[in-house]
């Protein structure tokens, strides 16, 4: 590497202004992304338009305010609701006055409080990164970053801060947005807690991590295969239209029975 290239903290990567990235999906829904972050950790943020709340699923990596970058729902009442607890899902989730995560994922949310972040692929332990490509992910970059949101962000200093949920979620909770609402579906196997939000009306399924058109992740310390595999058989069953699910693209009923099939075929 050049001296140019290199800063004296280490890296040098371009400003990326504004970090997130925003697309009208239709139907009331934007979908909010990440992407200087690499695919690995680059988590869908959903945003439905209600009539009397705004719901946020997901907040991404808390390298870039998305409270900030959201600034013009100011006023709004906002429910941040989180699929699962993990990191890049929950980054912004401090930036909320109402914050809800599943009564299971909760605890553990906390208990990663203090974890010591880092954007350094080096800085996984080997084993967890043996997982992460066996599971299917090519990482050969040095950082899960490609670019930084202001000048003075410092990648080695990556943190964010984590505030317990407001409210605790369930299986059958319902989340009224005035004009619409979202079921609370359980969907445990990639964490205890993870779940899904269900629109009847629509068929539309926020599935977090439990099922995305990616490789999906069931080696973790809090996964489960067993219980994952009964999520898989669930969800073939959802009369889904539509999938936006916690990372990659959108899919319909035809995807998602293929995906579950794929991951049944292999873990039952
Ligand atoms: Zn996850
Ligand atoms: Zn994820």
């Amino acid at each position: 590497m050049s001296e140019s290239a290199m800063s004296e903290s280490g890296f040098q990567l371009p400003v990326r202004t504004p970090w997130f990235e925003r697309r009208n999906v239709g139907d009331g829904i934007t979908l909010l992304t990440e992407p200087a972050v690499h695919r690995f950790l680059r988590c869908n943020i959903w945003l439905v338009s209600g009539r009397d709340v705004d719901l946020l699923v997901d907040t991404g990596m808390g390298i870039a305010s998305l409270a900030a970058e959201l600034g013009d729902l100011a006023g709004r009442n906002v429910l941040a609701v989180a699929t699962h607890f993990h990191h890049d899902h929950v980054g912004g989730l401090a930036g909320f006055a109402r914050r809800a995560v599943h009564h299971a994922d909760a605890p553990l949310l906390m208990a990663h409080a203090d974890d010591k972040r880092s954007l350094a692929v080096g800085d996984i332990p080997a084993a967890s990164r043996a997982r992460i490509r066996a599971a299917g992910y090519v990482i050969e970059e040095e950082l899960f970053v490609r670019a930084i949101p202001d000048a003075a962000y410092s990648v080695e200093t990556y943190s964010f801060q984590t505030v317990a949920p407001t409210q605790l979620l369930t299986e059958g909770d319902v989340i009224d947005l005035g004009d619409r609402s979202f079921e609370v579906i359980e969907l445990p196997g990639h964490s205890p807690g993870s779940i899904g939000l269900w629109e009847r009306a629509t068929g539309t399924l926020f599935s977090g991590d439990a099922v995305y058109d990616g490789p999906l992740l069931d080696s973790g310390l809090e996964s489960d295969i067993r219980t994952y595999v009964a999520t898989m058989q669930r969800l073939k069953k959802l009369p889904v239209q539509v999938v936006h699910a916690g990372h990659d693209d959108s899919f319909g009923s035809a995807r998602l029975h293929e995906l579950a099939d794929a991951y049944l075929k292999t873990r039952s």
